[in-house]
């Protein structure tokens, strides 16, 4: 059962590949820091690649063809992609599905004050952080702003090299023995998560006017009033590109890997693919970290729907239809797995944990107490993967997520499974994962790029 390690396997072409793919992700991640910056991203790969815009076929009542390219949007902030296979529909999909949103501090509705002549924007976090991470770093304001005629202004300060940064501060250590006694849960407390963002007051003005001088910088830089923060979604998250980690430059240091890794490699693996005997589809999902909620969520019926359009526009919908086109469907949950860390081997079962270099990641289930809450995928699925992967020489693992009992957590997998498809986790491992750095292997990431085509093209 011992596996190899990949990077032992590659030869120069391997490496040039692998090294082509880094550089491409990177880009993403830099780019790509915001579910809506994520779909805007994808949408324009797809287009590169030939995909057009499902919307406009639906609008035209165009009719869909085995190879036909189509892409959808939802709400900004989750993308569908479908390559019309050999088959009908109603034969099932193969479906690659991640989520873009990731772990950060989102501003509150009524974010804006003024405290002892420094500004500041009150937050509440997204997601399962360690909240003591959050401070002292160098962090970016990105989202959107719409003002009340509907005009949106995008955000993005903090990203260019001339750009200020803002963040949050922590205690000096010399006043810290209090904290220092406190768990770690609350030694900094989420209502303690305040972005200081100025300290310049507008001169001859009595009261707050440090926030009027900053009204007003956001009136003439960003055409922002005080009043549009009620109508705006901006995430703070930590400032600055993704990188090469290591001094072998083996690894990727980055925000929000979790789970843009699988994100980018299942959409890179989706537009490589040409003329799919099953129809090949990738999701790029919203909201996973707060339980896939909302109508961008894994739980919004816009998947379902969506599949619904391709099947009228094949001239084929009825609800029957619809519901064997789910079932007959295979999905890889497009996922990060809890890396092997060195520095903290006592949450893991060394036989069942994922490890940097060994590969893509099947998590036969997640969950935590008694594998609750998870989808516990069949067998049978894994066993046509394991030969898809062995075939095609895909190096993968498997693994759970820590010890039993010592934690848990989940992903989208058992949504889709609902419907009566068979889904299985599977990704790249990640260390230091919710971290404002994460870092992955960039042969995970190679290998599990390779996986998810070979899936997409053999999985039946
Ligand atoms: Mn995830
Ligand atoms: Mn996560």
């Amino acid at each position: 059962m011992e596996r190899k390690n990949a990077w032992t396997t590659y030869e120069g072409k391997d490496l040039e590949e692998l090294t082509a793919l880094a550089e491409d992700y990177k880009e993403f991640l830099s780019n790509g820091k915001t579910e809506r910056e994520c779909v805007k991203q994808s949408a324009a790969l797809a287009e590169k690649a030939g995909y057009h815009n499902l919307e406009d076929l639906i609008a035209n009542h165009t009719p869909l063809k085995s190879g036909d390219k189509v892409y959808r949007t939802w709400m900004g902030k989750a993308i569908v992609l479908f390559q019309m296979g050999k088959e009908p529909l109603e034969a099932g999909l193969n479906i690659l599905g991640a989520h873009i949103d990731s772990p950060r501090l989102d501003l509150k509705q009524n974010p804006l004050y003024e405290d002892t002549e420094m500004v500041l924007l009150d937050t509440h976090y997204y997601g399962g952080v360690k909240k003591y991470q959050w401070v002292t770093l160098p962090m970016a304001l990105h989202g959107v702003v719409v003002k009340k005629d509907g005009t949106k202004i995008d955000i993005c300060i903090g990203e260019k090299e001339d750009e200020p940064v803002v963040g949050v501060t922590d205690l000096l250590i010399h006043l810290a023995g209090k904290q220092m006694e406190k768990k770690a849960n609350i030694v900094v407390e989420g209502e303690d998560l305040n972005v200081l963002i100025g300290s310049r007051p507008l001169k001859d003005e009595d009261k707050d006017a440090v926030k009027k001088q900053m009204l007003n910088l956001l009136k003439e830089e960003y055409n922002i009033e005080e009043g549009d923060f009620l109508s705006a979604e901006i995430e703070v998250v930590p400032a600055g590109k993704a990188r090469d980690f290591g001094l072998d430059r083996s690894m990727v240091m980055s925000y929000g890997q979790d789970d843009r890794v699988c994100a980018y490699t299942s959409l890179a693996a989706m537009l490589k693919v040409e003329a799919p005997q099953r129809t090949a589809c990738c999701i790029l999902v919203d909201k996973e970290e707060i339980g896939s909620v909302g109508a961008t969520g894994m739980h919004s019926h816009f998947f379902e729907n969506t599949v619904a359009e391709m099947l009228a526009l094949c001239g084929d919908y009825n609800d029957l239809v619809l519901r064997r086109t789910l079932q007959n469907s295979y999905m890889l949950s497009s996922d990060v797995s809890a890396a092997f860390d060195p520095n903290y081997p006592g949450v893991m079962e060394k036989k069942n944990a994922a490890y940097f270099g060994k590969g893509l990641v099947l998590n036969k289930y997640t969950g935590a107490r008694g594998k609750s809450g998870s989808n516990d995928a069949n067998p049978e699925f894994i066993a046509k993967l394991r030969k898809i992967f062995d075939d095609n020489e895909i190096a993968f693992q498997t693994a759970e997520l820590g010890k039993v009992d010592a934690g848990g957590g989940g992903t989208i997998a058992y949504i889709p499974a609902v419907y009566g498809m068979n889904v299985i986790d599977c990704g790249v491992a990640v260390l230091s994962m919710h971290a404002p750095w994460e870092i992955t292997s960039k042969s995970d990431i190679y290998e599990v790029e390779k996986g998810y085509e070979a899936f997409l093209r053999n999985c039946r």
